[in-house]
């Protein structure tokens, strides 16, 4: 076998996002790599003298934690001002995004965690490990804003 034939067939065994960078994936691509934890939607709060973040344990109000699915997907960054929108180019933006979240861990050249949903071809074992936010977090349907601070998980420092 010829040097170049036995490259494109190791290629070929090596799952797209081990050797495509973001901003090169396809849309099927992209999405796929969403694992759909929910956990980039738990309201947070900044401080706006030192930037730091911190993300509490409340899910958005549109977020169904029982599938963490948003009900509003479609129209999200229309009717949630606060709502972002993960692009290839702004996934290093969003520094407060979790450790686990593979948009990050693929930017930073890290592996995606071995439960995530391309690796087991489920999400039995994402939700086996707890990886998910129906797994942590409350609705945020019945907290009011100014109560958000009572819930505070961690936080993540400004950049
Ligand atoms: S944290 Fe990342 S992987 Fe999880 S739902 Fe949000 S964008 Fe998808
Ligand atoms: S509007 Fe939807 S996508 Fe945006 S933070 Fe809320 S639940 Fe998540």
């Amino acid at each position: 076998m010829k040097k170049t034939e036995k490259k494109r067939e190791h290629q070929a065994d090596v799952p797209f996002w081990e050797n495509t960078p973001l901003s090169r994936m396809t849309r099927k691509q992209w999405e796929s790599l969403c694992d759909g934890c929910g956990l980039c939607c738990m309201e947070k709060l900044e401080d706006a003298d030192t930037g730091v973040i911190y993300v509490t344990s409340v899910a958005c109000r549109y977020l169904d934690l029982e599938s963490c699915r948003c009900r509003i997907y479609e129209n999200r960054t229309y009717i949630n001002d606060v709502c972002v929108e993960l692009m290839p180019g702004s996934v290093e933006h969003y520094h407060w995004l979790p450790e686990t979240c593979a948009y990050r861990r693929i930017l930073a050249g890290k592996p995606l965690p071995s439960w995530h949903p391309l690796i087991c071809g489920s999400a039995k074992q994402m939700k086996k490990a707890g990886a998910t936010a129906s797994d942590r977090a409350i609705s945020g349907e019945s907290i009011h804003p100014d109560d958000l601070y009572r819930f505070i998980d961690y936080e993540v420092p400004s950049k």
